[in-house]
């Protein structure tokens, strides 16, 4: 098989589940935590092997001709039910898809799609929901390279954006929609919390808007990256989002030594992500999906432990009289903003493990504390296993204008923290004495 072009056309389904997979004890779902040991392998299949052999191949081979035949008519639509079995390496292979499987029990998705990485998956979806003259309508900010994907990239193809500001209003949310409304809206994209703000977006007032605004088949999908929350601490399908796309380079991945990205969501809508990825080929190798598939095992002891972390770290800076303000969302809920505490009670099971410090002065004081940092490394990037400290300001955000950076409150004095799952205590040393040098 050189071609797989008409594969190409729809997007198949996953094989069926293994024979014998355990969800259930009686009458007890199992929960996330204990299903990624097990769930979607069986080893009986791989000689008996306790974890899945990493599969490394470019085809597949059929047991006959006819069974070829019935893999395409599946794959292409003829007959319903789509592929029955593992065709071709760029749609996909038993590590994605068990790597899959696990990805969509975090958030009880009906289905999910492994990428190359969070930009692939973010790229693979507005490829697959936009056309020339369709509006995507967004919060802001979002991560930079998005944000540069729909302005500079899909601008050039002739989408055309609209954007509300993550802690928007219902009101406001409403304005931007019915504004929208007047052309076609293809896609509606949030991020939650936005970075570095950590504005939450009001998903539910979102959703609600949406559904008063649009109707039927003028209704568009609701997608929302959770990189910084989830799927631990927020889980937006259930406030009525559709689709969730994970850059799973952070959280989920977990240790700082892959770059990958996930999309969860409804059957129909990963039909359609599906599709595109199957064309373009953004799916994520063998081996980076074994490595996740290492990662998720402990996905829940690494998020519970860096979030207890980050807790005490920001008990500790928040009392520092060298530090002017904390930006941690475990502190909304003593804050004055009551509509943010109100979606966090709403939307969040946790406050996360990354936050913004605000300290007292400007980039020399944050840059001598950067550098007397011992334990914590200087590095952009979030939700691995060592605490990670940049300056948004002179790093990630240097090219925004400088408008902008104040709008969103990226100055001098702020420095962005990943907290790990080092010991606690000794974090808070190293932070104690880097305030020292300031
Ligand atoms: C890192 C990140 C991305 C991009 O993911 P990559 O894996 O680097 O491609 C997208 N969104 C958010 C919120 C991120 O933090």
């Amino acid at each position: 098989m050189t071609d797989a072009t008409e594969a190409d056309l729809t997007g198949g389904t996953p094989r069926p589940r293994p024979e014998g997979e355990v969800e259930k004890i009686g009458d007890r779902k199992l929960k996330p935590a204990t299903m990624m040991m097990g769930h979607g392998y069986d080893p009986m299949l791989s000689e008996g092997a306790l974890k899945p052999p990493i599969f490394l191949t470019s085809t597949f081979v059929f047991p006959n001709a006819a069974a070829g035949k019935r893999h395409f008519e599946g794959v292409t639509g003829k007959r319903p039910g789509g592929a029955e079995g593992l065709v071709y390496s760029r749609f996909n292979g038993p590590n994605q898809e068990i790597l899959e499987d696990r990805l969509a029990v975090w958030e009880e998705a009906e289905d999910a799609l492994a990428f190359s990485s969070g930009m692939s998956a973010i790229a693979t979806l507005f490829l697959s929901m936009v056309k020339p003259g369709d509006t995507i309508v967004h919060s802001g900010p979002l991560y930079a390279a998005t944000e540069t994907l729909i302005s500079r990239i899909l601008g050039r193809f002739g989408v055309q954006w609209l954007d509300f500001p993550a802690g928007a209003t219902r009101e406001e949310i409403d304005t931007v929609l019915s504004k929208a409304a007047s052309g076609n809206v293809a896609l509606i994209y949030l991020e939650s919390p936005a970075n570095p703000t950590n504005a939450l977006v009001d998903v539910e007032a979102v959703a609600a808007s949406r559904d008063a605004i649009f109707t039927g088949d003028n209704k568009p999908p609701i997608a929302i990256d959770n990189t910084f929350l989830g799927p631990l601490w927020a889980q937006p399908l259930r406030q009525g989002a559709d689709i969730v796309v994970y850059s799973l380079t952070k959280y989920a991945g977990g240790h700082s030594d892959l770059v990958a990205g996930g999309v969860l969501g409804t059957k129909a809508h990963i039909n359609t992500i599906r599709l595109m990825r199957n064309t373009i080929g953004t799916i994520c190798d063998p081996n980076t999906a074994w490595m996740l598939l290492r990662s998720l095992e402990t996905l829940e002891l690494r998020m519970s432990r860096a979030g207890e972390n980050a807790a005490k770290v920001c008990e500790f800076l928040a009392s520092h009289p060298k530090v002017e303000k904390v930006g941690y969302l475990g502190f909304l809920e003593r804050g004055e903003d009551k509509r943010q505490a109100d979606i966090y009670r709403r939307h969040c099971t946790g406050a996360g493990s990354t936050f913004s410090l605000y300290l007292k002065g400007g980039e020399k004081e944050a840059f001598a504390f950067l550098d007397a940092l011992k334990i914590a490394k200087l590095a952009v990037s979030l939700g691995g296993t060592e605490t990670l400290a940049s300056h948004p300001a002179g790093m990630t955000h240097l090219s925004v204008a400088e408008e902008r950076k104040q709008a969103l409150g990226i100055t001098d004095n702020l420095v962005r923290i990943s907290i790990g799952v080092e010991d606690a205590d000794d974090l808070i040393a190293d932070f104690e004495n880097a305030l020292k040098a300031v």
